[in-house]
Order: structure tokens, then C-alpha cells, then sequence
């Protein structure tokens, strides 16, 4: 038998051995993430600021950069046990097809209804807002991934749950506005005219299909505008990344108990979630300089916030009233063009993440969409899951990096995240196998005129 077989093709843990707490990546940061900031004054937001839109503990959560490890209350942990741990797999076949020396793992995060990672903190969200005695939440939702997990999150604990779903995916993407449906949430294609963010946007943009930064606007709207509702969001925020430690967290301890140590991470980042939750503890260990690991973010060339973006002050949504972040961003007015990776669209990046990148922590690349969907469905063939095609962007990047190993001989350990299922991704197969799909890449006049409607802070 081969030697590296005495490791299962699944490794899964014990459920004793799942996590009691999430990890705090920013209690072991040098550097800190920039806080955000309130947009009048410029000051640090505060507590007192913060908790008009989010919830009181959630807001605890994302001003805590000092305590290492939150404890995970016992109602999610019940509620992660219906599908946690999630599976650590070792990429045989892959490696095979490849032929390649190189150990490839991926984590993956699609094996529940909502189809992934972003589960891990709808729970929490919703779990937070419930402890605190209030009737809902308001969120938006692009292409339905996030809403659908806190739907599900939300009829778990009894709350109310309203959606503000980019138009142009609620009227062509049915199906996930039907499972959000089906879990009791109620879904408005955003710009709507129930909010004067929306009835603004509609008279400027007669006909406008919406965009991620409208819906926000209007989710944070009718948050502030409803007694006993607060705003949750599923991305880019501090506390959404401490609650995706669960998934590295889960992968360390996997591999520690089989001795291994991956040499890279992988990931795709659109705000940052799975990426951040994944490498947290990884990277940890490398802060504390225990380990080193090379961890790099994969985002599409349409939408390179990393890559091609500036690390600044921005805004977070098109009306303008969330509070300022500093990441690395492409502007809140850089409108990406269609691209299939609906989750890796947005123009900004986590703060903890973009600092990380900043002080030469971490790497980033940006691939294009056509070779994201045939490392997609190369990984399909051979590994049998049908891959989302945000995760197919870390499955790209896995690739490339195993096929350097047969070059050089190097066996290397590549671990990467694989965040979700692409069954309702599958117009954009489609149009992969029938050779219509395009690869677009912003010239550089087009990142300035995002650049250019940067705040002056
Ligand atoms: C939302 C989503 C992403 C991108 O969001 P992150 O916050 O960067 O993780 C990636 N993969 C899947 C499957 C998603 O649903």
C-alpha cells in the first residue's frame, strides 16, 4: 500500500473533537484592522453607533480585537451538529489526474441545503438577534446564497426575515428565491419602492436591474426603519470571519491528528468569508511564528480587488449609509461586469483580510472565468462534486500549484477551501459548454473612474 493512502479519502472528526469557540485571527495581529469609521464625523464608529443597525453581541464581536477565542453558545453548536463537521477530503483522484506529487485536501463546505460556508454565520447572526429579544432581520442578497443560508437560520430560531434581492437575479434566478421562500423569509427584488433609498434609485435609473450596493442600502434602511429589526450582513465584516473560523478550525485540527501540514492555503475571496475563516487559525500560528504556510486569495480578473484595487477608506453600499471600511477596494461605484462568480463581485474586501495582504502576509491572484470553468468541471469529472464557481476559482489556483509540483518533483501539501455546490449555477455551465462564455478584464481607465469616487478621509 502507498504510504500516503493510510490517510482516509474523507477525514472526518469526532464530535467531541468539534470546536467549543471561534478564533479571534485579530487577538494575534500586530498590525490591526483599520476601524470603521462614521461617515459624518470620521470618527471610530462606537458601540453605541453600531447598535441602531446590528446586534448588541454582534457588535461586541466586531470591536473585540483583543480576546483570542469566543466561546460558540450551545444552541449553534446543536445547530452546526445537523451538518458540521464538513468534510476534510484528500484529493486522490485529482492528484492522480494530474499526476502530480503534490498532496492536494480541500475542505468542503456545500454538504447542507443552503449549499455553503455562508451557514456558519447566518446561525450565529441569527442566534445573537433572537437572544436579544427582536422580532427579524433585514439583509440583501445577489445571487441568493447568503439569503437562502439566513432563511434557514432565521426559521431555525423563529425570526422574521426580509430579504432585498438584486432584481435582476430575482426575476432570472428563480430557484433560490423559492427556497428562501419555502423557509418563511420574505423576498423584494431591490431597488424596491418600499424604502427611499430604492424609490430614489428608481426615479434617477427608470428600469435599473439593481446592484449588490443598492440592496444593502435599502436592507440597512429597513432595519433602522422597523421597531425590533437590525441589518445583518454575511460577508466582509469582522464577526462573519470570526464565525468561519469554525471551517479552519475543523481543518487544523483534521490534519493535525493525521500529522500533516499543509505548505499552501487556497482560497477564493469575494469578501473575504471562507478565505478568512479558513486560513484563521493557520495564520495564527504563523503570527505567533509557530508555522509558516503560503496562503494566497484567488478573486476573478473582472472584479480584482486585491490585485488590482486600492487599499483606502470606502464606502460599503451605493446609498451610502453603512459605516466607512478601510480594504482594499475597487470603489463603491465600480460596477464589475457580468460574471458568473455572483458571490465574488463585490468591490470591497474584508479588513482583516486586506490588512494581512497589505503587510506581505498573504498572497493574492486573479484568474479569468473561462479557466476558472474548466478547472470546475476538470475537478468534477474526476472528484464527482459539482463545484460553485466562486469555489472552482480556489480549485483553479489548487491546480496550477499541483501541476508546478510535477515540474519541479516537489511534493508539496496544497489544502484549499471549497465553499460551495454550483447546482444552481448551472445557466453559467451552460454557457461554458456551449462556448458562449466571455472573459472580461476592466481596463485600467475603468478602475479610475471607481477610484476616483474614493472619500476624501
Ligand atoms: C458568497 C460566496 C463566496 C464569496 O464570499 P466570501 O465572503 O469571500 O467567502 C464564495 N463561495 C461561495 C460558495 C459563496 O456562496
Amino acid at each position: 500500500m502507498n504510504e500516503s493512502k493510510k490517510i482516509p479519502y474523507k477525514i472526518y472528526l469526532e464530535e467531541s473533537e468539534l470546536p467549543k469557540a471561534w478564533y479571534n485571527l485579530r487577538a494575534d495581529m500586530k498590525v490591526k484592522p483599520a476601524p470603521l469609521l462614521n461617515p459624518g464625523t470620521l470618527q471610530p464608529m462606537t458601540a453605541e453607533e453600531l447598535e441602531p443597525v446590528f446586534c448588541k453581541e454582534l457588535v461586541k464581536q466586531e470591536l473585540d480585537d483583543v480576546n483570542p477565542f469566543i466561546e460558540i453558545p450551545e444552541d449553534i453548536l446543536n445547530f452546526y451538529k445537523m451538518y458540521r463537521p464538513s468534510p476534510l477530503v484528500r484529493a486522490y483522484c485529482l492528484e492522480e489526474k494530474l499526476q502530480t506529487p503534490a498532496k492536494i485536501y480541500y475542505k468542503f463546505e456545500g454538504n447542507n441545503t443552503s449549499g455553503s460556508h455562508k451557514l456558519n454565520s447566518a446561525i450565529a447572526q441569527a442566534y445573537y438577534a433572537k437572544k436579544q429579544g427582536l422580532k427579524g432581520v433585514t439583509t440583501e442578497t445577489g445571487t441568493g446564497q447568503w439569503g437562502t443560508a439566513l432563511s434557514m437560520a432565521c426559521s431555525y430560531f423563529g425570526l422574521d426575515c426580509k430579504v432585498y434581492m438584486v432584481k435582476v437575479s430575482y426575476e432570472q434566478k428563480p430557484f433560490r428565491r423559492e427556497v428562501m421562500r419555502t423557509y418563511g423569509a420574505t423576498v423584494t427584488p431591490s431597488p424596491s419602492p418600499d424604502t427611499n433609498v430604492g424609490r430614489k434609485l428608481l426615479a434617477e435609473y427608470p428600469g435599473t436591474t439593481g446592484s449588490l450596493g443598492c440592496a444593502i442600502s435599502e436592507a440597512v434602511e429597513a432595519a433602522v426603519s422597523n421597531e425590533g429589526y437590525r441589518y445583518v450582513l454575511g460577508s466582509v465584516l469582522n464577526q462573519v470571519l470570526l464565525h468561519q473560523s469554525v471551517i479552519g478550525l475543523e481543518t487544523m485540527a483534521a490534519l493535525d491528528k493525521y500529522g500533516v501540514k499543509p505548505d499552501i492555503i487556497i482560497g477564493c475571496a469575494g469578501g473575504g468569508s471562507n478565505l478568512g475563516g479558513l486560513i484563521a487559525p493557520f495564520m495564527g500560528r504563523k503570527l505567533r511564528g509557530e508555522a509558516d504556510y503560503r496562503f494566497i486569495a484567488v478573486e476573478p480578473a473582472s472584479c480584482p480587488s486585491f490585485t488590482r484595487g486600492k487599499l483606502a477608506y470606502d464606502f460599503a453600499d451605493t446609498g451610502k449609509v453603512c459605516p466607512l471600511a478601510k480594504m482594499y477596494t475597487l470603489g463603491s461605484g465600480f460596477i464589475p461586469a457580468p460574471n458568473h462568480a455572483g458571490g465574488l463581485r463585490y468591490h470591497g474586501m474584508s479588513g482583516t483580510l486586506s490588512q494581512l495582504y497589505h503587510d506581505g502576509l498573504m498572497e493574492a491572484v486573479a484568474v479569468s472565468q473561462t479557466a476558472v470553468f474548466k478547472a470546475a468541471e476538470e475537478f468534477a469529472r474526476v472528484e464527482g462534486i459539482l463545484p460553485a464557481p466562486e469555489s472552482s476559482h480556489a480549485i483553479k489556483v489548487a491546480i496550477d500549484e499541483a501541476l508546478k509540483c510535477r515540474e519541479t518533483g516537489e511534493e508539496k501539501t496544497i489544502l484549499f477551501g471549497l465553499s460551495g455546490t454550483g447546482y444552481f449555477d448551472l445557466v453559467a455551465y451552460e454557457q461554458y459548454h456551449d462556448g458562449k462564455m466571455s472573459d472580461y478584464t476592466p481596463t485600467d481607465a475603468e478602475l479610475e473612474a471607481g477610484f476616483a469616487g474614493l472619500p476624501k478621509v
